[in-house]
């Protein structure tokens, strides 16, 4: 069968692999110019930042299994378990891509064919599904089965402009998912910070939820911080330019790195955390060829969005969810 998967971050590159190793053929199309979504990792000035999720847990056996497929192509490794005089923080091992946070995608997506910098602007089904390109070249591309896994603000976007009504039970219960948002501080620093091993300081600030040296970190040859603004803080600030609230997060920051941010950018990341959820791991339409996945079905956290796609994948091929 020709699979098309929308959505190159983890929920769609763990439904995408677990497909190919089926033996379907899989396309993956994405609007960015990479793989993993919110599993993003950036370049600047030589620097290099994990900006969205910092680290992922692995609880599920079947994530348990391709992370150690993943360790063993060297794309992924421990990062940090218990923090020193931090018991308030639960112990379970975090682990990090070798290079970044785009590492597992990497991996996940490596046997489908990619279609990267792909908008999909609308979706038509007849007897095939096709997937029309917003801009670009042009692009269209056809499929027995269609997987969407955008954010559910995004996807009711595309079935708009597609004209899809999947009815009302499923429409209301994507319309209720909702996502905090997160402001994010990505900067330079002009020396190494004082930070130790994990590099990392979780909820420092009433603003700060995360603030880490990517460079202890060990991802970075350069030094260079990724500051997170609690959900409070980046709802306040959401539609207020950044030079007017970054000194409010990197005042203090730079107090607990001993440094000085020399320069930064800000990012919005309009879904950050699940705190209402579709009600299902994921959800398959049979009779339409359609399966719906991603954090908003699976629930938080990388492994909740790789467990949607693992799932949504099990139930096209038709086997029961273990
Ligand atoms: C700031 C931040 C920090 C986080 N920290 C952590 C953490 O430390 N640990 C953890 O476990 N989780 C963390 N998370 C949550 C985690 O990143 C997500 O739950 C998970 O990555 C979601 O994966 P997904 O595949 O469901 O969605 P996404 O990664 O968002 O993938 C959806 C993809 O669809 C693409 N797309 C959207 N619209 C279109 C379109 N029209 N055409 C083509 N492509 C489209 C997007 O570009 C995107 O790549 C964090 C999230 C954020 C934002």
């Amino acid at each position: 069968m020709d699979i098309l998967v929308i959505g190159a971050g983890v929920s769609g590159c763990s439904c995408a692999h677990k497909l190919v190793q089926a033996g379907h053929r899989v396309t993956l199309v994405e609007k960015g110019r990479g793989v993993g979504g919110r599993m993003a990792t950036r370049r600047m000035d030589g620097a290099r930042i994990d900006h969205g999720a910092q680290f992922f847990t692995v609880r599920d056996h079947r994530l348990q299994e391709l992370n150690e497929q993943w360790i063993k192509e060297g794309r992924v490794s421990d990062w940090y378990d218990r923090v020193p005089e931090r018991p308030d923080i639960p112990a379970g091992m975090r682990y990090r891509g070798k290079l970044g946070m785009t590492d597992p995608a990497k991996s996940l997506s490596q046997n489908c064919t990619l279609g990267l910098n792909f908008f999909v602007e609308k979706i038509e089904k007849t007897k095939t599904w096709k997937v029309f390109e917003r801009s670009g070249e042009g692009r269209v591309f056809e499929a027995d089965h269609l997987v969407i896994t955008m954010p559910s603000v995004q996807m009711l976007e595309l079935f708009d402009r597609s004209g899809i009504d999947l009815g009302l039970d499923v429409m209301n219960r994507l319309g209720a998912i909702r996502h905090t948002r997160c402001l994010a501080l990505l900067g330079i620093l002009d020396r190494p910070s004082r930070l130790v091993g994990p590099g990392a300081i979780t909820h420092p600030t009433e603003h700060i939820d995360w603030l880490s040296d990517n460079q202890v970190k060990g991802i970075s040859q350069k030094p260079a911080i990724t500051l997170h603004a609690s959900a409070r803080f980046s709802q306040k600030y959401w539609a207020v330019p950044a030079e007017e609230w970054a000194d409010q997060l990197l005042g203090p920051a730079e107090d607990l790195l001993g440094t000085n941010v020399s320069k930064w950018v800000s990012h919005r990341w309009g879904f950050a955390k699940p705190v209402v959820t579709f009600g299902e791991s994921h959800h398959n339409i049979p009779e339409l060829s359609l399966t719906l996945a991603g954090d908003g079905f699976g629930g938080e956290r990388v492994e909740g969005a790789a467990i949607s796609g693992i799932e949504a994948a099990d139930s096209i091929l038709g086997r029961v969810v273990s």
